[in-house]
């Protein structure tokens, strides 16, 4: 009964950014467990080519071109998943960008507005697109890609805007998860600490003096692996999660406790 309820089987999911890293990870994940998966990312080679991964491991997976900044694209790309394949059940919003390691007081306007588009307002359209889907037959589980950054503020690397777009995107969560509550939508997120991707190579591989920091600062002593993350990711957008909405859940190595 408990394992049954990680299954996925019939269900539709769709994971942003999901031609890398963590998104590539929650993609194989949600496949694993039966779903059909959509890979929705920048760009359309690199969708099609992790769906062809999937694919060839015997799992049901899509990759399709798709700007989550674009407002009319994501309704667009939403309202032809749910016709193509009758229904969504899961998204996972997980396209997110970090130029880290630049002051507050040298961030341009540009700068800021890109992190906000991506990470914030790439989020809310994303969620509102599929999540009049989600409303409209009564279920759906929303996973929000947070990170440890909405909770704490990173050592030593400044990067005020990717912080305040992480806690909005957790803060957006649960105001979703209690507007939606009672019409079956379930929205959460996960709050990473670092973890091995193209994103955070600024750190660990181009910054020994920055790396060294971020381990002493987790208690786990390491960085995490991205299907670390997807399992809890796959957790979240299960029946095994049913009770669970609005949460943000750390997976962090222990970061947050010090
Ligand atoms: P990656 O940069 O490895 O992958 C993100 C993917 O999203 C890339 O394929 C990227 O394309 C794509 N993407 C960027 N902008 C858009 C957009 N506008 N529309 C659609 N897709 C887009 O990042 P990670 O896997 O590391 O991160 C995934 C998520 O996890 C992000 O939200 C990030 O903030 C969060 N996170 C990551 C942590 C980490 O340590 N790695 C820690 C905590 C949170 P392109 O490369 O072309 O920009």
């Amino acid at each position: 009964m408990y394992l049954e309820k990680l299954r996925l089987d019939g269900r539709v999911a769709v994971v942003t950014g999901g031609g890398q890293g963590i998104g590539a990870a929650c993609a194989r994940a949600l496949g694993e467990a039966g779903a059909m998966v959509v890979v929705a990312d920048l760009l359309a080679e690199r969708a099609e080519a992790t769906a062809q991964e999937l694919s060839a491991a015997g799992m049901n997976a899509q990759g399709i071109a798709l700007d989550v900044t674009k407002s009319a694209d994501v309704d667009a790309a939403a309202d032809e998943i749910a016709r193509e394949h009758g229904r969504i059940d899961v998204l996972v919003n997980n396209a997110g960008v970090a130029k880290s390691d630049v002051r507050a007081e040298d961030t341009s306007d540009e700068h800021w507005r890109f992190h906000m588009d991506v990470n914030v307002d790439g989020v809310f359209w994303c969620c509102r697109a599929f999540g009049r889907h989600m409303l409209e037959k009564g279920s759906g589980a929303i996973v929000n890609i947070g990170s440890m950054s909405g909770f704490i503020v990173n050592k030593p690397q400044p990067q005020s805007f990717y912080n305040a777009s992480k806690a909005a995107v957790h803060h957006l969560t649960k105001s979703l998860a209690a507007e939606w509550g009672r019409r079956g939508v379930r929205v959460n997120a996960v709050a990473p600490t670092y973890i091995e991707t193209p994103l955070t190579a600024f750190g660990m591989k181009e910054n020994p003096e920055m790396y060294k920091v971020w381990l002493e600062m987790t208690p786990m002593g390491r960085v995490g692996q991205p299907d670390e993350i997807a399992s809890v990711v796959h957790f979240l957008a299960s029946d095994a999660s049913s009770l669970m909405t609005g949460s943000i859940v750390l997976a962090d190595g222990g970061y947050t406790c010090w």
